[in-house]
């Protein structure tokens, strides 16, 4: 089945008794287990409507198996903490999202992990391969600077010295990149983002070799971090209409993308479908579309927070990947935490913004960008502009 007839189908058990066409939400936290062979219990991960949710997702990512869980940094910790023992080494991009940076900069340390940090460059990553290292995590497009690795590059390495795999490929979601048909062995989605859609959910997943899912799930029910039923529920629900979202606002981004590109007062545009940006090629060959996600640098004399106050229609809001458009500057959002230093390295300054592109009209989104543009244009021409 091809990828919108899985998203509706796959998975979907329905409820029989009143025929009705939708898998129903069981809430036993109880479960009887004489005549099942599984503990079934919903920190374990593996109630009926967390196999019904973790099948959809493993159709639509070509995984053996999967967990859904209560966050995207559960499925991220989750492959983190639960694969790598104290006194393993690890090779991690740079740039990641923040939290997951954050991560490893603070918790990898306490745990006795080590780790190193690469730019995502295959000669780079074989390079730091050591004779301890157990795992080398991605992202890819990455947040917020659309950065794409080569996934075929870094999985051959992998695999060349039996190191895990792994990626978090929330920005692309299962329908534009399967990093798994590269040579992936794990999959890590913020679920909150696209997944879910509405902007109404926290839920992750981490998808993969089955082996490797077993053992992520043996530590991460010690720590919690399960979905309950509900959520699963509304995750499954919301991913039935994962590939209309995700086409329309791809396409939305891919004009939006065009259209700051010729916009006064817009100093650069990151996103990968532009011909001149660096990862266009490998994206193309790796990626289905170009996604939703998209910055832009303004230039040095507009206040970014005064554009951001001018735009009517697009609100300045944190998370990503809803059916409306939604901005933030990086800086005071998902990169707050990281020192300015290491900000300024990879090239996150305060005149960053991202946006993530929705399914609204796109003429009314561009409209909107050039009207907050003109308005803060107009004040620096003025001179009264905050620089
Ligand atoms: N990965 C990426 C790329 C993200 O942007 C985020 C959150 O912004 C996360 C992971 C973490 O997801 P969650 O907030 O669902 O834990």
């Amino acid at each position: 089945m091809k990828k919108a007839t899985r998203a509706v189908h796959a998975g979907a058990v329905p409820e029989r008794n009143q025929g009705g066409i939708n898998t129903p939400i069981l809430t036993s936290s109880a479960n009887e287990y004489l005549d099942d062979s599984e503990v079934r219990y919903p920190r374990y991960f593996n109630t009926f409507n967390h196999d019904v949710a973790a099948g959809k997702l493993c159709a639509l990512e070509n995984a053996e198996a999967g967990l859904v869980t209560s966050s995207g940094m559960a499925a991220i910790s989750g492959i983190m903490v639960g694969l790598l023992r104290p006194g393993e080494h690890a090779i991690m991009l740079e740039g990641m999202y923040g939290g997951t940076h954050d991560l490893i900069v603070n918790e990898f340390r306490r745990l006795g992990i080590d780790f190193s940090l690469t730019t995502g460059d295959p000669d780079e990553i074989r390079s730091l391969v050591r004779p301890d290292t157990g795992l080398v995590f991605v992202e890819s497009p990455t947040n917020p600077l659309l950065n794409v690795v080569d996934l075929a590059a870094v999985a051959d390495i992998a695999r060349e010295h039996s190191i895990v795999a792994a990626i978090d490929g929330t920005f692309a979601t299962p329908i534009l990149q399967n990093p798994i048909d590269h040579g992936f062995d794990l999959v890590a989605h913020s679920g909150t983002k696209y997944l879910g859609g509405h902007s109404d959910l926290c839920c992750g997943a981490v998808l993969g070799r089955g082996e490797l899912i077993d053992r992520i799930r043996t530590h991460s029910l010690m720590y919690g971090g399960s979905l309950n039923a509900q959520d699963c529920y509304l995750l499954e629900r919301s991913l039935k209409t994962l590939e209309v979202r995700v086409t329309r606002q791809s396409e939305n981004a891919s004009h939006l993308a065009r259209t700051l590109l010729e916009m006064p007062g817009v100093a650069k545009v990151n996103y990968p479908g532009l011909p001149d940006h660096p990862g266009h090629e490998i994206a193309r060959r790796q990626m289905k579309g170009f996604g939703a996600m998209l910055s832009f640098e303004l230039e040095g004399g507009i206040d970014p927070v005064a554009y951001l106050r001018s735009l009517m229609l697009i609100p300045c809001a944190v998370s990503l990947g809803g059916v409306e458009t939604i901005i933030c500057q990086p800086v005071a959002t998902s990169h707050e935490r990281m020192p300015a230093e290491e900000r300024d390295r990879l090239g996150i300054g305060p005149q960053l913004l991202r946006l993530s592109v929705g399914i609204e009209d796109v003429s009314d989104l561009a409209g909107d960008l050039r009207q907050a543009m003109n308005a803060v244009n107009g004040d620096r021409d003025q001179g009264t502009g905050n620089s």
